[in-house]
């Protein structure tokens, strides 16, 4: 049953869709219902000028050209295609990817199917903050290095990656860098240019826009990126990915972009005021200790560790507040986080470690509330209350 102060802080597992994206998408589920392909009537005309439109905001949210964008159903097969689709291009070049053990499940399970085909897959560690040493990355790169797989922004502990460093020495070495920037959407400002990958990934409902659409950046010159397709049947964005367009959605991922971009600054200074009282309520007095680097980090996350407790005991015990273990995708299993491991955390380290995520629509209320209250927790359970 939801209580009547039900306290949603798990931003990073979706987010609601924004009320001026839900109102741009309405009028395209029935009245402007065309197939964005239809090129012989007015009504598919108008659809597929939707899609081009939208095209445009989430290009020009990403500082690429519309030509750059593919739209996909999903940062999930957005990684696939990025990786399955550079793999396969690039294959007579070689079979070395690197990547590290705290990228999102999408990009290691890709990892995984990979290796299984007969390519190289490195795996590389970070440090207690959850980041990557880049002399060991370094020595990693090989002439046979066809692609380098880094995150921007951890969806677990918020910890930002050096993509630009990581970038610059890939290219040095001929290797082309994808970026999944899902998490960073929204919560830093994203310029291809910038970060430099030649291929990024991001996700509608993770920027407050429709779950089941998502886009992936594929640079079209220096250097001029080939992907193999993954989905075949129609010849839809430009070959790459075929299906007839789900107009609604994409229209609400453009929206998203422009909505999103014109507040990221005001998202990001709120996010990060509610962010920084939660966990200095929540850690007070060695209660906890917050997992991951504090200086690299977007604004809205925390990672949460309280030794000797057992993180599924104090979200068992506030049905009140949503909170996360690990990420959405992986707390059905009850292994421990991968990622925090990976950051050298023991097992009933990670055990006792929780994520919480605050968003644009958190009040300074809800967070005193569930600040209190994970508090009495914690303290009931470690036995000090
Ligand atoms: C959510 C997330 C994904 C998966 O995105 P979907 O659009 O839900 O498939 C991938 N990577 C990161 C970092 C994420 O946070």
């Amino acid at each position: 049953m939801k209580s009547p102060y039900h306290i949603y802080l798990d931003f990073n597992a979706t987010t609601p869709v924004d009320p001026q994206v839900l109102e741009f998408m309405m009028p395209f589920f029935s009245e402007h219902f065309a197939n964005a392909s239809s090129k012989t009537h007015f009504e598919g005309r108008q659809a597929g000028e939707t899609v081009e439109i939208a095209r445009n905001q989430v290009a020009s949210f990403l500082g690429a050209e519309p030509s750059e964008i593919i739209f996909t159903s999903g940062a999930t097969e957005s990684i696939n295609l990025a990786i399955r689709g550079v793999a396969e291009a690039y294959k007579s070049k070689g079979r070395h990817i690197i990547t590290w053990e705290t990228e999102h499940k999408a990009v290691l399970d890709t990892c995984n199917f990979l290796e299984q085909s007969g390519y190289i897959i490195t795996k590389l560690p970070v440090d207690r903050e959850g980041l990557p040493d880049l002399e060991l990355f370094k020595q990693a790169l090989t002439e046979k290095t066809i692609l380098v797989a880094v995150m921007l922004a951890n969806n677990e502990t918020g910890v930002i990656m050096p993509v630009n460093e990581i970038s610059r020495i890939s290219h040095a070495h001929g290797s082309l860098v994808f970026c999944d920037a899902t998490q960073a959407a929204g919560k830093l400002r994203i310029d291809v240019n910038e970060t430099c990958a030649d291929l990024l990934s991001i996700s509608a409902h993770k920027m407050y826009g429709p779950k089941g659409t998502g886009a992936l950046f594929v640079r079209r010159k220096n250097p001029r990126v080939v992907i193999q397709p993954l989905i075949f049947g129609g010849g839809h964005e430009n070959g790459m990915r075929a299906g007839t367009y789900n107009v609604p959605g994409i229209a609400g991922m453009g929206k998203a972009c422009e909505v999103t971009a014109a507040g990221l600054w005001e998202d990001a200074s709120r996010t990060s005021k509610l962010r920084t009282l939660l966990e200095q309520v929540i850690t007070d007095n060695g209660l906890g200790y917050v997992n991951g680097s504090i200086r690299n980090r977007i604004p809205n996350t925390t990672n949460v560790c309280f030794p000797g407790i057992k993180a599924s005991s104090l979200i068992s015990s506030l049905p009140q507040i949503a909170l996360a273990t690990g990420s959405a995708c992986t707390s059905a299993l009850p292994s421990p986080s991968h990622v925090l491991r990976a950051m050298g955390l023991t097992e009933s380290e990670a055990h006792a470690s929780v994520r919480l995520s605050v968003g644009r629509i958190t009040t300074l209320e809800e967070v005193n509330i569930a600040a209190e209250m994970i508090r009495n927790s914690v303290k009931k359970l470690k036995g000090i209350l």
